[in-house]
């Protein structure tokens, strides 16, 4: 009997399918352990729109892995106030200035400027994304995957040790993975517009407005303008400013009125609440909203996401290198799955309140939100759960490796990384 053939050697160790926020934290995370991922994007160039407006300030604390901390605080506007109130009536404030970290604030930044400081930090540790190439199918092969990329040249065949699916909520990674999408769809639609308005509550604080509805959410972004964020039933494709003027006249406070002069982007979308049942099956990994989506209440998204891929850099670094096996990878889903629930349990709950049907029902939940208000422990409960601190520890790889301190990092996270030769 013939011995069986050895499996060709990879072409490359990490393929990393997405350029979005996840994916380029996760691929300069891996060059700067002196890795060379394979980066594909189908986009010929990154998405370039609004969405997600802010970072708190654990997210912040594990991006300093990458060194953009700065760069990120120059894009946006620090904010420390938060506060949720019904029209008129402030029910709770929350301070962000007082937390136990080097970065106690909201930063208010929008997604396409907080990808652009990604991309040029992922160029800066010499790595690349391969634009233009769509990955059509995955299937595991001889210890690690085969993966079939359309490019502009054709198509070609690709073997990697791992695959990690950065790539959305429709992942190919995860259905070729054989991995669930556990949760539901909720009934109402999301709108969110980048406007420019007289808004006389002020430019330093973020206010979540619950009215019967539904809710509204007023936070200032950088260059004068405003997000609005609202809930709606049959909400128009690309929300006008007469639409926006409408949520808040209707949902806002009544004792001043806002006057919305444009509209810079809209969209609306339908939102999910989802975690993959697994983060990794043999040598598929799932991080970002390919593994969990959620309401937008709260701004968690894309920090859990940016999180996950940080943490998941660095054990793969690990492997790579050697110092850990690759069974040590399971103990990823055990540290971020968790977090992720957390996170939609606590934008499920925002959303519930905010949403809720019935006087009786409304008025029980602004009697919680009064009390949580004057109860200091309680408001630093809520305000360590947003700011995402209360999830240190799903950033802290088993055996005792922190990626959210500069100094904990090894020297190769400070100084530049290693050149590699370029595919
Ligand atoms: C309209 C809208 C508003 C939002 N607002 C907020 C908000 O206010 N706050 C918040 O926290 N979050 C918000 N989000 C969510 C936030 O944008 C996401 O959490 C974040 O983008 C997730 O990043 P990601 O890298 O995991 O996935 P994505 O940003 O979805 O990136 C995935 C990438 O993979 C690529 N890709 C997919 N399939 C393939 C394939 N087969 N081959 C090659 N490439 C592929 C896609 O082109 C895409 O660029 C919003 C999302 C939307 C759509």
């Amino acid at each position: 009997m013939s011995n069986p053939q050895p499996h060709p050697p990879f072409d490359t160790e990490v393929l990393v399918v997405g350029a979005g926020p996840t994916g380029l934290a996760l691929a300069t995370t891996l060059r700067r352990a002196g890795h060379d991922p394979l980066v594909v994007e189908r986009l010929t160039e990154g998405q370039g729109t609004s969405r997600a407006a802010v970072i708190h300030a654990h997210t912040l604390e594990v991006l300093e892995s990458l060194g953009i901390g700065e760069r990120l605080l120059g894009e946006g506007i620090r904010l420390s106030r938060f506060s949720i109130r019904d029209r008129d009536e402030t029910l709770v404030r929350l301070r962000f200035d007082r937390l136990p970290s080097d970065h106690a604030c909201l930063l208010m930044v929008t997604q396409d400027r907080t990808e652009h400081v990604l991309r040029e930090a992922l160029a800066e540790a010499r790595g690349r994304v391969q634009w233009g190439t769509t990955v059509k199918s995955i299937v595991a092969s001889g210890g690690g995957v085969t993966a079939a990329l359309e490019t502009r040249e054709g198509t070609r065949r690709v073997r990697a040790r791992y695959v990690v699916g950065a790539d959305g909520m429709h992942s190919l990674v995860r259905t070729a993975a054989d991995i669930g999408f556990t949760g539901s769809t909720y009934e109402e639609s999301f709108v969110l517009a980048d406007v420019e308005m007289d808004w006389p509550p002020g430019r330093d604080e973020v206010m979540l407005f619950f009215s019967p509805p539904g809710l509204v959410v007023v936070a200032p972004l950088a260059h004068g303008r405003f997000r609005v964020v609202a809930t709606m039933q049959d909400a128009p494709l690309r929300p006008g400013v007469e639409d926006v003027q409408r949520l808040l006249d209707e949902r806002g406070p009544q004792s001043v009125r806002s006057r919305v002069t444009a509209v810079h982007w809209s969209s609306r979308f339908r939102l999910h609440h989802r975690v993959a049942d697994h983060y990794r099956s043999g040598p598929f990994l799932l991080v970002g909203d390919a593994a969990h989506v959620h309401s937008p209440a709260g701004g968690q998204g894309m920090n859990t996401g940016l999180v996950d891929a940080c943490v998941l850099g660095r054990m793969l670094a690990e492997v790579l290198d050697g110092r850990q096996p690759d069974e040590w990878l399971d103990r990823y889903e055990g540290l971020r799955r968790p977090a992720a629930q957390q996170v939609l349990g606590l934008a499920g709950r925002l959303t519930a309140m905010a949403t809720m049907k019935g006087a009786a029902r409304r008025w029980a939940r602004n009697l919680v939100l009064r009390t949580i208000g004057m109860l200091p422990p309680a408001r630093r409960k809520l305000e360590m759960g947003l700011s995402g601190l209360a999830r240190r520890d799903a950033a802290r790889l088993p055996g005792g490796h922190v990626t959210d301190s500069r100094n904990m990092m090894p020297a190769w996270h400070r100084s530049a990384p290693p050149a590699l030769p370029q595919r």
